[in-house]
């Protein structure tokens, strides 16, 4: 997995994957699970045991009271069978619950943080996923099919101990059923495999067509995505289907041999028996005995493809929780509050390894106001990412007064850092939970003030609800400008040291404008440094300084007006209209 990401997970070796510290307290249980199932395997004994006594005892002697007296014996024994089978499964079903609630956060937080590491490699991966696969099977039948599976060579003993012979052809077939399920096993990996990556892609499809909803009505994509659909999911039936079959037909095949090798223990017992070599209830006994045997063999095939699936989704959780930021316990240092430096920073998209933006290097202080320019697809909102440790740096480093962002605890970063991304999303929550950031310490005061900064407050005290207006998936949409107000709003929220604005006003109107450059300026008042990234120049009138990117690379870094007049103004002379407009074409022709 991404290299970058773990050269900068210190001890991370020396660490026990997540999984393992999950599963280490259920593997304790899976002792007492195995104590169980022997009893268990012991108990199944009751009914063959029964039936040779029945034949050769009672049947034998016509005893009645024997009957009654073996009878209640077994009954006995049944009876503790039965509440050994339900405490069994029980503990079983509260495993898969024990193991999921001890993950499920981190496997969400894991989720949560895997586009920004992983990039597209992120959408194959489905973590929640995986931990619901595994807690399924370890819920379900499968695990009780695999404890008793390996009680099977008692029963064949018993069966060797009735007659050699018998316990001859026993193992025989015991030997052909374990080789054909070891083929299946085999055979079977890769569609399992297919088919998990099938699923991934098809949920993605669904997420895209969703996310794209308005697009494909307006433009009448409907048809084509559709069968883009098709063709995916045709791909991923066939997978499913071919994975089917092959524990389909294994399941037959070795039931069909178990059929057979307990008429062929019944026939071969009816010959011994008329060698006078045993009796007729050691035939039946060793009859039942073998099949007894293999039952649970049959039951762990029907069990095989949870189980495969369940070991996949189990690896890939061991891989992907190793990018897990274990917060080991980090020291509580002071807030930022005076510089920030960016030395030789390269830095690149989400996962991906090559850096895109290159040797950027930049001191600057409290107060301060940056713009970053650039045309489009020069770097700004990648380096603004790595400025705010959404991606990290892959060469050089970002230090906060002095320190690298990783020294402080994952959430003190929010207290001293906010960012507005480009492509800003809201939470499904209130907008005052959005603004708050869902922080359990949110107050209204913060939360006002920071919506007062944002100039957001009349429009959301003039909406029904208010601050508890739900929005975002399941509730009141907002029009674009209003949500990047919003999302202003929580960028501002706390007074944070750093404040990363990513094309903040690209939806805003003049009022809106107007309050952002307010907001700017009172932050930097403040002693915030407001880093903001701008295509048009009416957001950097209040900045003091520029960093100019072309391509990836610095184009230029000082004082605004040095800065300007060396990026922007050859073009001003050709195009004179241009610094009103856009600083786009001016940037990218100008040198
Ligand atoms: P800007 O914000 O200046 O318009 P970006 O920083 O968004 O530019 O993009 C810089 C470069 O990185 C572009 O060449 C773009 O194609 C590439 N890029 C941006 N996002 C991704 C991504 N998620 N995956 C791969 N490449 C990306
Ligand atoms: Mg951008």
């Amino acid at each position: 997995m991404a290299g970058a990401t773990q050269r900068r997970m210190p001890g991370k070796d020396g660490q026990q994957n997540p999984v393992t510290r999950a599963f280490s307290p259920v593997r304790t249980a899976f002792w007492g699970v195995a104590v169980v199932s022997f009893v268990i395997n012991i108990l199944m004994l009751t009914g063959p045991v029964f039936m040779l006594q029945v034949y050769d005892r009672v049947l034998a002697s016509g005893s009645v009271p024997t009957l009654v007296v073996i009878g209640i014996l077994a009954a006995v024994l049944y009876l503790f069978y039965g509440v050994l089978e339900g405490v069994r499964s029980r503990i079983l079903s509260r495993l898969g619950q024990r193991v999921d609630a001890r993950l499920s956060g981190l496997v969400y937080s894991v989720s949560n943080s895997l586009p920004t590491k992983l990039g597209k490699q992120a959408a194959r991966l489905r973590p929640v996923q995986d931990l619901d696969t595994v807690r399924q099977f370890l819920s379900g039948p499968g695990p009780a099919a695999i404890f008793d599976v390996p009680w099977l060579p008692l029963y064949l003993g018993i069966v060797f101990l009735f007659h050699p012979l018998l316990g001859l052809v026993g193992a025989g077939g015991a030997l052909i059923i374990c080789a054909l399920i070891g083929l299946n096993e085999w055979l079977s990996r890769s569609p399992a495999e297919d088919a998990a990556g099938y699923a991934g892609r098809r949920a993605a499809e669904v997420e895209n067509g969703q996310r794209n909803s308005e697009a494909v009505t307006a433009m009448g994509m409907q048809s084509a995505l559709v069968a883009k659909w098709d063709a995916q999911n045709g791909d991923y039936l066939a997978t499913q289907r071919r994975a089917s079959d092959l524990t389909g037909l294994f399941g037959t095949i070795i039931k069909t041999i178990r059929f057979v090798l307990q008429s062929a223990i019944l026939g071969v017992g009816a010959w011994l028996a008329i060698q006078q070599e045993i009796t007729p209830g050691v035939m039946i006994a060793a009859s039942i005995m073998t099949s007894r045997a293999l039952a649970p063999i049959e039951q762990a095939v029907a069990q095989w493809r949870g189980f495969v699936a369940s070991r996949q989704s189990l690896r890939r959780l061991r891989d992907v929780l190793q990018v897990a930021d274990t917060e080991t316990d980090k020291m509580d240092l002071p807030l930022p509050a005076n510089t920030i430096t960016v030395e030789q920073v390269f830095c690149g998209p989400f996962g991906e390894s090559m850096p895109y933006v290159q040797n950027v290097t930049m001191e600057v202080f409290a107060g301060d106001g940056v713009g970053i320019i650039g045309p489009s697809g020069s770097g700004k909102s990648t380096f603004a990412r790595a400025l705010v440790g959404a991606v990290p740096a892959l060469k050089g480093v970002i230090r906060y007064d002095g320190a690298e962002l990783g020294q402080w605890p994952a959430e003190k970063r929010g207290e001293f850092i906010g960012y507005l991304p480009q492509d800003l999303q809201l939470f499904d929550g209130t907008i005052a939970e959005n603004i708050a950031r869902f922080r359990a310490d949110a107050s209204s005061e913060k939360i006002i003030e920071a919506a007062k900064l944002a100039n957001v407050h009349d429009l959301i005290v003039a909406l029904p609800d208010g601050y508890n207006t739900v929005i975002g998936r399941s509730g009141r949409a907002l029009s674009a400008g209003q949500r990047q107000r919003v999302a202003l709003a929580r960028a501002l929220y706390g007074n944070p040291f750093l404040i990363v604005l990513d094309e903040p006003n690209s939806n805003l109107d003049a009022e809106g404008e107007a309050a952002l450059t307010g907001a700017i300026k009172q932050m930097r008042e403040r002693g915030s440094i407001v880093v903001v990234i701008a295509h048009r120049p009416s957001a950097i009138a209040t900045v003091d300084k520029i960093l100019c990117l072309k391509e990836g690379k610095m184009a230029g870094f000082g004082p605004k007006d040095d800065v300007l007049k060396q990026v922007v103004q050859p073009v001003q002379r050709a195009r004179p209209a241009n610094i009103t407009g856009t600083f786009g074409p001016g940037v990218s022709g100008g040198y």
